[in-house]
């Protein structure tokens, strides 16, 4: 065993993920778990929703929870009846007082004013958008229903509906999206002024139609260079207009980074409800069956949900708070999240990799961070830091999404 100890856990704030896995379409690269037509499915879906929060209430009594995030899938479709009586349950169960931020995932083109001024009214406070990109073409290509006039529309539509926190998704790494047309998304995000961008590079994930394509030869992924050209032009270009660059991938107005994300990044407890949802109480990790009707089933049939889980032992628990607190700009703390005594422990141990990593890695007193030019590199450093060589599970299809591979 290692000198890193298993950090104490000072009953941090926790989030709670409810997943919604229906989707209108579903888009050529996505592997989030969503099907499209099954409308007949959504009244049970929140019926379950609700039940599997009722059960949920005495296992985390002493949780105190500041965070909800309604993501899937496509939220959005579901109606504001049906977010009341979710929002209800967790009123009733899990008390709902000290939420300061609750997210409600919504596509442009299908969610309109009336609807969002009613979730809004239901306590949704932040709304993440998901354009993925302002080009026709591009939009066409990864399979997606909307056009950037209806991105526009409906950001419009969430303004008048009161919402003065939005996010924006993008992606970039497109096969056919030239530079320029990359910075002229991110001109235009820019000009409409949402308060959080995140921007992601295009993955292609097993068992999607974009990894066939590929396969076949249909379809070239840009090159490496052009996945980290684009990359820098966003490090480059958000931050002089006012987004800092909080975490590798997403950007925020002052005051306005993802807190519920922020629970992911830094190793804190979180609780989900749905198919393929996961909870984390800081040692364990669960997830829910990634099966629509399988989760239907085991709810209405009193049984449990969870479909798999385990402990975390203090290696992996190390190796977490490493790869995902060094996406974060302002690190991981070297004592209270990684478990060493002091920073002098941690330089002692590592003093073959900060030399390797001297212009990509910052240590500033206890705060271990990455330089911008560490952040193209950031799974790669964080795995050459790994106790025992052992990497951790690689973070599940929850949001924040998976981290795209730099390195
Ligand atoms: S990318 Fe979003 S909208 Fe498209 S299928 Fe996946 S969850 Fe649904």
């Amino acid at each position: 065993m290692s000198s890193a100890s298993r950090p104490v856990i000072a009953a941090p704030t926790a989030g709670i993920y409810i997943h919604v896995p229906f989707c209108r379409a579903k888009c050529l690269y996505c592997d989030f778990y969503s099907l499209a037509d099954r409308d007949d499915a959504v009244d049970r879906f929140v019926g379950c929703i609700a039940e599997e929060i009722h059960r949920a209430a005495s296992r985390v009594r002493d949780w105190r929870f500041d965070t909800l995030y309604i993501g899937g899938g496509t939220p959005s479709l579901l109606t504001p009846r049906h977010l009341e009586r979710i929002v209800t349950a967790l009123q009733q169960v899990l008390g709902t007082s000290r939420i300061v931020e609750f997210t409600l995932e919504a596509n442009p083109g299908e969610a309109p004013e009336e609807k969002l001024r009613a979730f809004r009214d239901l306590g949704v406070n932040r709304l993440s958008l998901g354009f993925q990109s302002l080009d026709p073409g591009l939009l066409k290509f990864l399979g997606r229903l909307h056009d950037p006039r209806d991105c526009n529309r409906t950001f419009g539509a969430a303004r008048r509906a009161g919402f003065d926190n939005i996010n924006a998704d993008i992606l970039f790494n497109v096969p056919g999206q030239t530079l320029r047309r990359w910075q002229s998304d991110l001109a235009a995000l820019v000009e409409l002024g949402p308060e959080h961008i995140s921007a992601y590079s295009l993955t292609v994930e097993k068992g999607t139609p974009l990894r066939g394509m590929v396969a076949a030869g249909e379809v070239s992924m840009p090159c490496e260079e052009v996945d980290a050209a684009m990359y820098a032009r966003a490090r480059e270009y958000l931050p002089g207009r006012g987004y800092n660059a909080y975490e590798i991938s997403n950007y925020a107005r002052n005051g306005r980074a993802c807190r519920h994300n922020l629970h992911y990044w830094r190793g804190e407890p979180y609780l989900g409800f749905g198919p393929a949802a996961h909870g984390f109480d800081g040692a364990r990790r669960w997830w829910n069956v990634r099966n629509l009707d399988g989760y239907l089933k085991r709810i209405e049939g009193r049984n449990s949900p969870v479909a798999g889980g385990e402990e975390l032992d203090p290696v992996q628990l190390h190796n977490e708070q490493l790869a995902f607190g060094l996406r974060l700009s302002g690190g991981v703390s070297v004592t209270a999240d990684l478990g060493y005594e002091n920073a002098a422990d941690f330089t002692n141990r590592y003093e073959v990799q900060l030399e390797r990593w001297a212009d990509h890695l910052a240590l500033s007193g206890e705060q271990l961070s990455l330089t911008e030019q560490g952040t193209f590199l950031a799974d790669t450093i964080a795995a050459d830091l790994f106790l025992e060589g052992r990497k951790p599970v690689p973070h599940r299809k929850q949001r924040p999404p998976a981290a795209p591979a730099r390195g």
